[in-house]
This record gives C-alpha cells, structure tokens and sequence, in this order.
C-alpha cells in the first residue's frame, strides 16, 4: 500500500472518531482513472483501456442499525449530511451527497440488505478533472459496504451498480468505464475493457521501465457530466446505431465502415460520430497489440490519432485541450491526445523522460502567452485499484 493512502486512511479514520463519537469499522480506497485511448465507446458497448491513477478517494465506514446514512466529506465545507434510507429517492438530491446516497440506494433496489451507515471521506482525486473523481466517490462506498454487509459481489458486479447510481440517482448519463475501472484496475497495469460484457484483460504498463512517461496535464477547465452535450453526443450514436440496424455501434467493422458511413446518407452529423466510434474501438485494439508485441512507443500516434479524431469528428474538444496536445508534439512528445469527457479536463502525453521538463515548460509558456489559467502536470503511474485499507 502506498504511503500516502495510509495516511490519508489514518487521517479519515481519526476525523471519523470525532464527527460520529466512535471507531470507523474499516477503511477502504478506490482511484481516480485516466484513460488511455477508448473515448465515448463505453456507451456503444466498445473497447476501453484505463488504468488507476494513485489519486484515491479514502472512506472510513461503521454500519447503523437504524435505517439512516450519514455522509461528510472534508473536501466540503459542510456538517454531516443525514438521510432516511426509506425515503431516498432518484434525482432528489441536486449535491454531493448524491453519489455516495446514490450507491446505497442501487444496492438496496438490488435486493441487498443495508441497515444504515456512517461514512467520512477525503479524496486527492481531482474533482471535474475527467479524472473521474464521481467513480472513486461510488465506489469506495461501495466496496465499503460490500465488505461491511458481506454481500459478497464481484468488482464488476459493484462497478454496475454505482454506474446505475450515477445513471438513475444522480441523473448522469454516463458509460460503465469509471466504476469499472475504478473497482477492478491493478498495480502496474492497464485495463482492456470489453464494455459490452465487461470482459477483462490486465495488460502490462510500465512506462518508467522503458524511460518513458505518461503526463496528465489538467487545463483547470471544468466540465459537467450532466451537460447536455455529453446526452447530444450519446444520442446521436443511438440514432445511428438505429439507422443501420445494430445493437450498438460497437457492431459495425471497421471493415466495414465506408459502407456504413455511405449507407448514412445526408445524416452528416451522426455520420461523424459514427466514424469516431468504430475507428476509436479499432485505435484500442491496436494499442492492446503494440503494448502485447513490445512497441510501446508505437501507441503514440494511435493516441494522437483518437485526439484528431474526437477534436475534428466528435467535437469535444475545447481550445485549452487542443493547445496541450499541439504544444507537445511540436516539443517532442510521442503522442497525445484529451481524455475523458471531454470539453475542459485533463489531456494525456506519451513522452521520453528526458523531454518532460522542456514539454511542461512549453505547456506552461503556451497557456501564459493564450491568456489561459495555469494547467497542472503531473506523472500518472498505473496504481492499483480499489480496495480495503484496514
Ligand atoms: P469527474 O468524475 O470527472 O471528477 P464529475 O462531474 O463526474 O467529474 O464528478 C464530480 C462531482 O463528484 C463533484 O461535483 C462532487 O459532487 C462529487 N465529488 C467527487 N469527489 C468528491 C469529494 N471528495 N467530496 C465530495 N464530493 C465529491
Ligand atoms: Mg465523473
């Protein structure tokens, strides 16, 4: 375990003590996630690859016996949150509170047995980041009370059920890739994510051992899941998964997409993410096979490409993300491209360890010269995913 999520457990643990008056019965961490390559195809039942970041969401939970749920987080400037389990319902919470509220309402629906709980968190997982701080939120709840009630369910089994928390309680449309690969992620590695069964492959990354490192570089630009645009952009692979008669567009080839694509007609926009999606499921098969065949400084013009590809035919990307990107392949880097949602958050590079401080040096001068708040860079390190700390 590392350092630092031991003390934040200890620090959870302690401040428990003094908002609820007794001892936590555990404490449990789940991470943030960054995403590889695989953008927008969690919806359309494709192929993602994330790994774990060491930022973590950290809970220290005891159970309660009498139908309540408790909720702090020091990261809000606020007292506990106490809720009626009977009386939680889907999008009657607008706060925070939602997530954690949302989870124990879909284990409840579920059928499992929850009588109440504490809970207090803290969390270095960058909120609004596209880091997926919503999924590290759920999940440490989960996994928390999975452990605590005994309901014995799987990490992808508990990624449903929060992703059905963010779905119907919160009211945010979003895939199965954060839960999952919040829950199920591990040390050192990448997760090939088959969405559509949530079939797993743990795929060998480490990048520091080949002298290479994998920058997230955070504009500061806030998005919101909620936004329309995200529900635009998810309807439209809908419409177009209906045209051409399939369940998903995860069941176009990629050999075949010229003829879907002109099968589409005059449809131009759904035409565009269509062609997003079926390329980008093929982008994460490539990059499963150079890393498998040992290239793995051949996966940066892959990712290059799936930053073309959301920029120019999905159109999510914003000016601050396109500078990242522009900036460090112009200062060397082997790829890079935005990850996550979209519209604001963070941007990935692939770059050799001697180019990172001219690279961020570069980044930082380019966003001062636009006029653009300060971006935050650091080194995302495959961490493992979540689990119990005490
Ligand atoms: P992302 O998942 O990319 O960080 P989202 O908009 O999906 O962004 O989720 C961010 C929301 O999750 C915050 O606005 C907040 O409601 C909730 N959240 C995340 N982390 C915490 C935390 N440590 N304490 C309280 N709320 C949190
Ligand atoms: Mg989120």
């Amino acid at each position: 375990m590392s350092e630092a999520v031991a003390r934040a457990a200890d620090e959870v643990a302690d401040r428990f003590r003094e908002l609820y008056g007794s001892a936590p019965e555990g404490v449990w961490a789940a991470p943030g996630r960054v995403n590889l390559i695989g953008e927008h195809t969690d919806y359309n039942d494709g192929f993602v690859m994330p790994f774990a970041l060491p930022h973590t969401t950290v809970a220290a939970v005891a159970r309660r016996e009498d139908g309540r749920l408790r909720l702090h987080s020091a990261d809000i400037d606020a007292a506990p949150v106490e809720l009626t389990l009977d009386e939680l319902a889907p999008e009657s919470d607008k706060g925070w509170t939602a997530y954690p509220a949302g989870v124990v309402w879909a284990l409840r629906e579920a059928g499992h047995e929850i009588d109440g709980a504490d809970i207090h968190l803290a969390s270095t997982v960058p909120s609004g980041a596209g880091l997926s701080s919503s999924a590290a939120l759920e999940v440490v709840v989960a996994l928390a009370l999975n452990d605590l009630y005994a309901l014995g369910l799987r990490g992808w089994q508990l990624a449903r059920l929060c992703q059905r928390a963010e779905n119907v309680y919160v009211g945010a449309p979003t895939g199965i890739m954060d839960q999952t690969a919040s829950a199920c992620c591990e040390d050192g590695h990448a997760l090939f994510l088959d969405t559509r069964d949530l079939s797993q492959k743990q795929i060998p990354f480490d990048l520091a051992a080949e002298g290479m490192r994998l920058l997230v570089v955070d504009t500061q630009v806030k998005h919101a899941h909620s936004d329309g645009e995200y529900g635009k952009r998810r309807a439209g692979c809908e419409k177009g998964a209906a045209l051409l008669g399939v369940d998903a567009l995860r069941d176009v080839a990629y050999e075949e997409l010229d003829a879907a694509l002109d099968r589409l007609g005059d449809e131009e926009e759904v035409r565009r993410l269509v062609r997003h999606v079926v390329t980008e499921d093929q982008r994460v098969e490539r990059v499963v096979s150079l890393l498998e065949s040992g290239d793995t400084r051949g996966i940066g013009p892959v990712l290059t490409e799936g930053h073309a590809s959301l920029r120019d035919d999905f159109r999510i990307s914003c000016p601050e993300l396109d500078m990242v990107v522009d900036t460090a392949l112009a200062t060397g880097a082997l790829g890079a491209r935005m990850t996550g949602g979209g519209f604001g958050g963070s941007a990935i590079v692939l770059v050799e360890e001697a180019t990172v401080a001219p690279l961020t040096a570069a980044v930082e001068a380019a966003f001062a010269q636009a006029g653009f708040t300060a971006p935050r860079t650091f080194t995302a390190v495959p961490s493992p995913g979540a689990h119990r700390v005490r």
